[in-house]
């Protein structure tokens, strides 16, 4: 596959750019994979990217039921921060977010990662300590981040109102090298680069069986007929139980709707991301000028990806409350999708009862930022059987009462 650079551009825009090729081909599925990953979302490509990177593994099929990137990969807000409470969080968190510094040169494709600073607000005492804690727990783990008083808060972002009638912003926890990416490219980036490695991504591919002999997986059932594999990774966020089930085991998951919306463009007015946990809303405004807005989950479990019109009206009157400035914004798109809850609000990259079959789920409302972290520590899991950065995170933690809770620390896991 021809590199992008500025040459490319160059020679391609002298000749009315009728000579670049399609990123990515679209083969017919082979009867015979050495790997299947069921999932062309972020954590599947990604995982496909590192199985062939760092272990030459490369006759490997990606099927996707619908589109690259469809899913919540697609469809989310796009915060990349690793500032979380226990240590396997933070290593695969961090991980992730180190190997997003330099993902653009790595698949040669632009992703537009911008580490403009995620600020997570302390609104109540209780907040402050636990971010003071956090703080202190990221000073050991290695990741930069520091709590900052209000002053600081209103300096980084001037549009904020710190003295809020019923939650006055007390500081934040500020990771400088946090920040967004643009998601799409992030699914085409690492699509494009499997498909470079000889790998098959087959969109418009559902699975809908699972096939086993003797324990171990041998193969899939399709809408395009049966494939064999030697081994099979589910990696479908929202889906999970209902792949799980094909596979014959139950999962700790629960679905639900997550929703987001944006604004009208505006001239820029904010230049960080801000996050306001207590009254639930978080804001960061795109290279377009749009306000991207994003806030609670659904209160039941439900396969739409819609979301609820209550939880629109909660979150924007969160944000009016926080920043009184988009209350004569106008409300663009609002859109949702289906993520994957753990008890804990951490994720599962795990072996399965079914031999040769692992799972990578869980990731709730915060999944877009693991995508690199996750997709090397699971590829690592599915070539030699254990990764240091999936170990912690296997299913059984939860039978073993094993327990890597998030839910309390992160407030919310974005
Ligand atoms: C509104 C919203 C906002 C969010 N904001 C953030 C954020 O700011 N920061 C952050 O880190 N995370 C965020 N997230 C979470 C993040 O988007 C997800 O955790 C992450 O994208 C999950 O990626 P994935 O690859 O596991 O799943 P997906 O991208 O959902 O991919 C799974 C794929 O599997 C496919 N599939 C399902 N069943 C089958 C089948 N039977 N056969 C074949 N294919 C199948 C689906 O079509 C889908 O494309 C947000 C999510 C939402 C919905």
């Amino acid at each position: 596959m021809k590199r992008y650079s500025v040459f490319a551009v160059a020679r391609e825009a002298a000749r009315y750019h009728t000579g670049w090729e399609r990123a990515w081909k679209s083969p017919e599925p082979k009867k015979k994979y050495d790997v299947i990953i069921i999932g062309a979302g972020g954590h599947g490509l990604a995982t496909a990217y590192y199985l062939g990177k760092n272990f030459g593994i490369r006759n490997v099929a990606i099927l996707e039921k619908g589109w690259l990137g469809g899913g919540n990969t697609g469809r989310n807000t796009t915060i990349i921060r690793s500032n979380y409470l226990q240590d396997p969080s933070a290593a695969i968190y961090e991980k992730s977010r180190s190997l997003y510094e330099d993902l653009s040169q790595d698949l040669n494709y632009n992703i537009m990662f911008s580490p403009r600073g995620v600020m997570m607000l302390a609104q109540t005492e209780h907040e402050v300590r636990g971010y003071l804690r956090t703080a202190h727990a990221n000073a050991l783990q290695g990741v930069e981040t520091r709590f900052i008083k209000p002053d600081e808060v209103k300096k980084l972002v001037p549009i904020i109102n710190i003295d809020g009638p019923r939650y006055p912003v007390l500081g934040a926890l500020w990771q400088p090298r946090g920040g967004t990416a643009r998601h799409d490219a992030v699914a085409w980036g690492y699509a494009r680069a499997c498909s470079d490695m000889g790998m098959d991504v087959i969109q418009k591919c559902e699975v809908t069986g699972v096939r086993q002999e003797g324990g171990r997986v041998v193969g899939v059932d399709t809408n395009r007929g049966a494939i064999d594999c030697d081994k099979l990774g589910i990696v479908v966020a929202g889906h999970s139980g209902v792949l799980a089930e094909m596979a014959g085991f139950r999962l700790p998951i629960e679905s639900v709707a997550l929703q987001a919306l944006v604004s009208e463009p505006i001239k820029p007015c904010m230049d960080v991301v801000v996050m306001a946990n207590t009254v639930h809303g978080y804001m960061s405004q795109s290279d377009k000028g749009e306000m991207v807005i994003g806030g609670g989950a659904d209160g039941y479990n439900n396969y739409t990806q819609r979301g609820s019109f209550h939880h629109i009206e909660e979150t924007v009157r969160a944000l009016i409350e926080t920043f009184p400035m988009i209350s004569r914004l106008k409300m663009l798109r609002q859109w949702g999708g289906i993520v994957d809850m753990t008890g804990d609000r951490s994720p599962i990259l795990s072996k399965t009862p079914l031999e040769n079959c692992f799972i990578n789920c869980g990731w709730g409302t915060g999944g877009f930022k693991a995508i690199p972290g996750s997709g090397w520590g699971f590829a690592e899991l599915m070539a030699k059987g254990s990764s240091p950065l999936c170990d912690e995170f296997s299913m059984f933690r939860f039978r073993e009462g094993k327990f890597i809770d998030e839910s309390v620390a992160a407030g919310v896991a974005h």
